[in-house]
């Protein structure tokens, strides 16, 4: 049996090309109980995007309103573009039960610390190598050779970090990693802090019992 519970703000972290959004896109295939947070940003749609799936498109003054009006949960500025997580959501899921995915960079998880420590569980994905992490990127075919090159520069810096997050997993086998992040967020689900009435039942549970 499940009890009620406050759900799981999980932050996947990772240099890029290291699998992330593999392990991302696998973890919702295999549990509808978990939700992405959709950004907020004013940079021009990709013509791969998909608005309100990847991000909400937005202009710069709604930007500016939402984040005078409380409206983000935490927000940065990124090559002249604003992005921004919106707080109604992450609100509401949370206290429905249900869990929270965050792909954000290394700022805006400082952000979320501030605001939503508790709730929160971060995981950091290192690659295996640094000859794999290339592989993979241009295997990924995505991004022009210079792009490559200044993800990998980038992910020296992300790297920087690892020692601040919650869990460390090495993504060599995905099915392995994946399997480790459900078993994370599986332990985030019965920590004790999360779980409502479990006083009443284990009371009653006493009860059952008698006095002592
Ligand atoms: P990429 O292929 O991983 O670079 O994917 P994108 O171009 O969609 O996103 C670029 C970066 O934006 C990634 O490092 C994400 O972690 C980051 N990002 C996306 N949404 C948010 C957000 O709401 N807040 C913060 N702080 N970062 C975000
Ligand atoms: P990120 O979201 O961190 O930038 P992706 O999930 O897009 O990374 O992964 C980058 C590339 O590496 C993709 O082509 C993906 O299919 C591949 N990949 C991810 N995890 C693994 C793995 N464990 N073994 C081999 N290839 C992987
Ligand atoms: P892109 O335009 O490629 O999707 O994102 C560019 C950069 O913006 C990323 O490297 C990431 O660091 C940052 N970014 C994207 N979305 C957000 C967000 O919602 N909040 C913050 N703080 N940064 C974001």
């Amino acid at each position: 049996m499940d009890f009620q519970r406050r759900g799981v703000m999980l932050v996947l972290a990772s240099p890029s090309g290291a699998g992330k959004s593999s392990i991302s896109r696998a973890l919702f295939g295999a549990d509808p109980n978990i939700k992405l947070s959709v950004s907020v940003t004013t940079r021009g749609r990709r013509t791969d995007e998909i608005d309100g799936k990847h991000y909400h498109f937005i202009d710069v003054p709604t930007f500016e309103q939402m984040r005078r009006d409380g409206g983000l949960l935490e927000s940065a500025e990124v090559h002249g573009n604003f992005y921004g997580t919106p707080r109604a959501l992450v609100e509401e899921q949370l206290s429905n039960g249900n869990d929270i995915l965050f792909d954000i960079d290394y700022q805006g998880t400082l952000q979320l610390y501030e605001k939503c420590r508790a709730d929160m569980v971060t995981v950091f994905i290192l690659p295996p190598s640094i000859k794999e992490l290339r592989a993979r990127l241009e295997r990924r075919a995505q991004d022009s050779v210079g792009t490559i090159e200044k993800r990998l520069k980038n992910a020296r810096n992300e790297m920087d970090h690892y020692d601040e997050y919650d869990y460390v997993l090495v993504n060599e086998d995905l099915e392995l990693s994946v399997a480790r992040v459900r078993a994370i967020l599986a332990s985030a689900r019965l920590d004790r802090k999360r779980q409502r009435d479990l006083d009443s039942f284990v009371r009653d549970l006493q009860n059952q019992i008698g006095p002592a």
